[in-house]
């Protein structure tokens, strides 16, 4: 069983070729504990959304897999196993990917323990990942902890997690954690103009509140921005302009666990204006007075409880199956707390 030690994977000095640079750090680590025959059968990789750990977690089992590792370990992209990663075929690899916006029941993972027993096909490494790993029931958690604990010769867990504080205390306790931060600006800049290039880049980075990869995906699927809107609806409620219930239809489009995700990051941002007596540093730079008006009227204290309120939502909202009953009640927990700034205009 591995500690709870942390690795805070930050840019390399040496950026490997056609990496992101930011994922230096963690991969020279473990390419260090597999070169020494130490690799921690379950690693956690952490950290904020949209930077790019499901990518690195692909890369990292790509490269377990292949036959014929090139210079730092990296998949060679053209043996056998490489060309089954690619195509997403390779029998020693096994992924759990949630539906968006639901949990992972325990039948997945159980699919997945079972994997783990096989003996590998190729006589090499045998990979699963878990993707949006804090998703997992409590069954399905407490049914992963025995394959964690001894999972077997020459395999290997990865569980990717933007939210890993959710996570069982039992489950983080038997993996090895590697934390990613959000990577410096000019670094994501470099990395979204070589793999995107155009104008929108910086707007998108600013968007996707610095995170490189989520940039990219929205400059790709030429989403539109969510953001506006949903801080639209907040104001609309806090001002008494709209009832929780209108509000809740318009988000449950989107679904509740993004639309909670969003709310999240918001109020965190209106934290960050209330508590920080310098210039505060946002997740959403560009949307600062808005949120400074809707913070200016919020106590701290309540605002750390709604936050609270809002990570309990994302855990109902994985096995919700009303997405609007929920969100009505984020939001007229919303008007509660913003009542302040309805007594300040009247
Ligand atoms: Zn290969």
């Amino acid at each position: 069983m591995e500690g709870e030690c942390e690795l805070r994977a930050g840019p390399g000095a040496e950026p490997m070729s056609s990496t992101p640079p930011w994922w230096d750090d963690a991969w020279r680590y473990l390419q260090r504990r597999r070169e020494s025959g130490r690799l921690p059968h379950a690693v956690l990789l952490a950290g904020p959304q949209g930077i790019g750990k499901g990518a690195f977690a692909e890369e990292w089992a790509r490269a377990l897999l292949c036959e014929t590792p090139v210079a730092g370990g990296r998949a060679c992209g053209r043996c056998r196993a490489c060309r089954l990663s690619a195509a997403g075929t390779h029998p020693d690899r096994f992924r759990l990917d949630p539906v968006e916006g639901r949990a992972i029941p325990i039948d997945a993972v159980r699919a997945l323990c079972g994997f783990l027993t096989l003996s590998g096909n190729y006589g090499g490494w045998r990979v699963a990942l878990i993707v949006g790993a804090e998703r997992m029931t409590i069954a399905a958690a407490n049914a992963l902890l025995k394959t964690l604990e001894e999972p077997g010769a020459r395999t290997m867990l990865l569980l990717v997690s933007d939210r890993a504080g959710m996570l069982p205390a039992t489950v983080r306790s038997r993996c090895q954690r590697i934390v990613f931060p959000l990577p410096p600006r000019a670094a994501a800049l470099a990395w979204l103009n070589a793999n995107a290039g155009g104008e929108e880049v910086d707007g998108a980075l600013a968007r996707a509140g610095g995170a490189p990869f989520a940039a990219l995906e929205w400059i790709r699927s030429g989403a539109e921005d969510p953001r506006p809107e949903l801080v639209r609806e907040l104001a609309a409620v806090a001002g008494g302009r709209t009832d929780p219930a209108a509000a809740a239809q318009r988000c449950a489009a989107r679904g509740a666990g993004e639309t909670l995700r969003w709310l999240s990051s918001c109020v965190m941002d209106m934290v960050r204006l209330r508590c920080s007596s310098q210039p505060a540093v946002l997740r959403h730079p560009d949307l600062r007075e808005p949120l400074q008006r809707l913070a200016a009227a919020c106590p701290p204290q309540r605002l750390f409880r709604y936050l609270d309120r809002l990570g309990a939502g994302e855990r109902e909202a994985a096995g919700s199956m009303n997405d609007q009953l929920l969100l009505e009640d984020v939001f007229i927990e919303w008007r509660e707390l913003s009542a302040p700034l309805r007594r300040g205009r009247g």
